[in-house]
């Protein structure tokens, strides 16, 4: 790591070198063996894995909410007490469904899939709207012009000019919506993008857990699905302009309405005016459950998936800071976030930020706190290193718990992506997330990422305790700091 401190950094090193002899010792109010027992219960058997909506992940979230109450953390004014409850849809792709347009016929699962609708038999008019996306305001308008009632719409995949990955997913929801408004019966987007249809097909044709929203489909029993082009194409006939019939059958996908919350605490702060602004520690508590739901090799005399590192140790670590910092409040006030549905696609702290219970502006940084394993104990490692501007504060209290800090392992893999920092980020918030100390991407990381031995009796408890004070005094230090947390200029999230 020290490798890649810019000149800066070094000369500030030699710097806070001075400042530490300043620091006065910190004392924590909780123990290792505390932690140990958090762990083990978090991580045991008999909570499954923590899976989003089960059981176990349920009896997690009341053990925090528990803890949160004795330590003397608040609920926060207007929530019904810790919980936000999130609406969940299990949904379960249709048993069955073809699509005949001129000649071929798509399958389901194999090159068309359904991801939303009922039961539905239709001989159809096809219809070819664009990219099916309507933005006034960009003067953009593909259905002008197009009578789509009662029809089949075919259109191209994402928004104009908006292809990746993320815009391709947020720009569904509208999709639906618009065409929907326009009385259409079934809507297709067409695959034609450059990230392999296999992982696609794994994840939207199969069961799959998403927050229930109101606004989801517009008007109700609209059928929207994929297709993935093959040879000969009818569509792109039906592009040219040809009039074409569609045979459309479907038996519909399944929905089941299920629930799971988010564990959401307050500590006041002590300062008169920077309690109005508010440090978020986070830390995803679910993982992903038991057998095939793991997605990864298990055995019958260990199928599940305890995650005792991802994100046991984090979730502990969070309630170590909640306890240590309820009974000596910093000046700003702190939000405690354990959220639930991180391994679905960070949907907890998705939630959570479109539901905030205090206002967006008044949030000033996220602490997140997720890692996937490690590999040093000598180590504390911070995805979103020079992001913001608290690094110097992150290295003095690293320094103070005898730890050093290692930025991102795998700057290629988007890890900063892939925790619920990025939920925050996408607010404009500032926020880093914060990982036992992983120095390079290797086996002694993988044997135990998303696999049924991730353990908790696998866990370096005195490091465990380490990695906690770290993390409680880099939040401490945040919650104290003159200036205001802030993104580095020119960051891609800063407003
Ligand atoms: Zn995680």
């Amino acid at each position: 790591m020290l490798r890649s401190i810019p000149a800066f950094f070094l000369l500030l090193l030699g710097q806070m070198t001075i400042a530490q002899t300043a620091v006065p010792p910190v004392t924590f109010n909780f123990e290792k063996a505390e932690l140990e027992s958090h762990l083990m219960y978090l991580a045991s058997d008999e909570l499954g894995g923590r899976r989003t909506t089960s059981e176990g992940g349920a009896m997690a979230a009341a053990y925090i909410a528990k803890a949160f109450e004795s330590y003397g953390v608040k609920p926060v004014p207007g929530m019904d007490g810790y919980f936000q409850n999130i609406p969940f849809n299990d949904v379960h792709p249709p048993l069955s469904g073809s699509l005949t347009l001129g000649e071929t016929t798509f399958t389901l699962n194999e090159n068309m899939l359904i991801l939303k609708g009922g039961k539905l038999e239709t001989t159809a008019t096809a219809v070819f709207a664009g990219h099916g996306w309507v933005d006034q305001e960009a003067g953009v308008d593909d259905y002008a012009g197009l009578d789509v009632k009662g029809k089949v719409v075919f259109v191209l995949p994402g928004s104009p000019g908006a292809q990746g990955p993320m815009e391709v997913f947020e720009a569904m929801k509208d999709k639906q919506i618009i065409a929907a408004e326009r009385g259409a019966v079934a809507l297709f987007e067409l695959y034609r993008l450059n990230f392999p249809w296999q992982f696609f097909k794994n994840y939207f044709g199969k069961d799959r857990l998403e927050v229930a929203r109101e606004k989801a489909d517009g008007g109700a029993g609209l059928v929207y699905g994929w297709l993935k082009e093959g040879t000969p194409n009818p569509v792109a006939e039906l592009e040219k302009g040809a009039v074409m019939q569609v045979q459309f059958t479907t038996t519909g996908i399944g929905t089941k309405q299920l629930e799971a919350a988010n564990v959401v605490g307050l500590i006041e702060g002590t300062d008169a005016v920077l309690k109005n602004e508010y440090l978020v520690l986070s830390a995803h508590y679910d993982h992903v459950g038991i057998g095939k739901e793991g997605g990864a090799p298990y055995t019958e005399t260990d199928s599940i998936f305890n995650g005792a590192r991802d994100n046991g140790m984090g979730t502990v670590a969070l309630m170590a800071a909640a306890k240590e910092l309820a009974a000596n409040p910093p000046k700003r006030s702190v939000l405690l976030l354990a959220c639930t549905g991180e391994e679905m696609g960070m949907l907890g702290s998705a939630w959570f930020v479109d539901n905030p219970p205090v206002p967006l502006e008044q949030m000033v940084y996220n602490l997140n706190n997720d890692g996937a394993g490690y590999n040093s104990t000598e180590h504390i490692t911070v995805i979103g290193l020079e992001r913001t501007n608290v690094d110097e504060l992150l290295y003095d209290a690293a320094k103070n718990s005898g730890l050093q800090i290692t930025g991102d392992p795998a700057p290629g893999q988007n890890l900063y992506e892939r925790s619920d920092n990025i939920s925050f980020a996408r607010k404009k918030i500032p926020a880093i997330d914060v990982a036992p100390g992983i120095t390079e991407m290797n086996e002694a990381v993988f044997q135990y990422y998303h696999q049924a031995a991730d353990n908790p009796d696998t866990i370096d408890y005195d490091y465990l305790l380490r990695f906690s004070q770290t993390y409680t005094r880099m939040a401490r230090m945040i919650a104290n700091m003159e200036g205001k947390p802030a993104w580095t200029p020119g960051d891609k999230f800063e407003d």
